[in-house]
């Protein structure tokens, strides 16, 4: 069974975003990019299923500007057997990015899609279930654990309520959820073996899909800063401040 993961390069977890001046967005200029974390968890279960045998190749997709292919790179130094490149530098929405995927999909017929739950740029949640609707096959999205079991697969789901198991057929959608694993380090040997792994570059017309924005971002703003808090000396004080102000500072 091929695996099909796609990785986004974005702001890297550890940098505190800055809106730009103007407020049309988060700057990028100069500051540190990584791999999507959902997605690295999503490589990695990639990478375990072929160690358990249930996976035979893993292919990595990265939809971006040409510094995507650094993403890429990774996933292959992780694991992956080869990645695909769909070289734009439009912000592409997740709508347009599950069109790419599916006309790959379509291409490489996978049995498995292992996504992240969402992109912790935009934080949008969406690709893999708009790409489980468009290729009409079933989805575990949140996945805090995935079995492989003959033609169908067990994904485990952090719900609301607690966890909850769904058996798909394949071909199916995986997304990951935080928990499922924790993604390895690539090792300085297969790190320069990643640089001979094949990567193909394609764009989004190859697919015939058109990445014109169907949205239009009206404003983006900093959370409000917090106000430094105070010290009461006693519950008393701390009940009369609750009802004076209707906070907690
Ligand atoms: P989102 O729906 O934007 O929150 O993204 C959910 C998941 O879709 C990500 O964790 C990736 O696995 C995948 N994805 C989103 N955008 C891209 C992209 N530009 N290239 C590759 N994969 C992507």
């Amino acid at each position: 069974m091929k695996i099909l993961v796609p990785v986004k390069r974005v702001l890297d977890y550890n940098v505190k975003p800055r809106v730009k001046a103007d407020g049309t967005g988060v700057d990028l200029a100069n500051v540190k990019m990584s791999m999507n974390p959902f997605d690295e968890i999503a490589v990695e279960e990639a990478i375990r299923l072929k160690e358990k045998g249930a996976a035979t190749e893993i292919v990595a997709v990265s939809v971006g500007p040409a510094k995507a292919q650094e993403t890429l790179r990774t996933a292959l130094a992780m694991g992956a057997d080869r990645a695909i490149h769909v070289q734009t530098d439009d912000e592409v929405e997740p709508l347009a990015v599950a069109k790419i995927l599916k006309a790959i999909a379509d291409e490489e017929t996978p049995g498995l899609v292992i996504l992240g739950k969402q992109a912790i740029d935009d934080d949008s949640n969406q690709t893999g279930q708009m790409l489980a609707a468009l290729l009409n096959w079933g989805q575990g999205t949140f996945a805090s654990k995935v079995e492989v079991d003959g033609s169908s697969v067990n994904v485990t789901r952090e719900v609301d309520g607690g966890l909850e198991t769904v058996k798909l057929s394949t071909p199916a959608i995986v997304t990951t959820d935080l928990r499922l694993n924790e993604p390895r380090y690539a090792t300085l040997p297969n790190i320069m073996k990643a640089k001979s792994k094949p990567l193909a570059a394609k764009t989004p017309g190859d697919y015939g899909v058109d990445t014109a924005p169907r949205l239009t971002i009206t404003n983006v703003v900093e959370p409000a800063k917090r106000s430094a808090g105070i010290k009461v000396g006693s519950v008393d004080e701390l009940i009369a401040k609750i009802k004076e102000t209707g906070v907690i500072a």
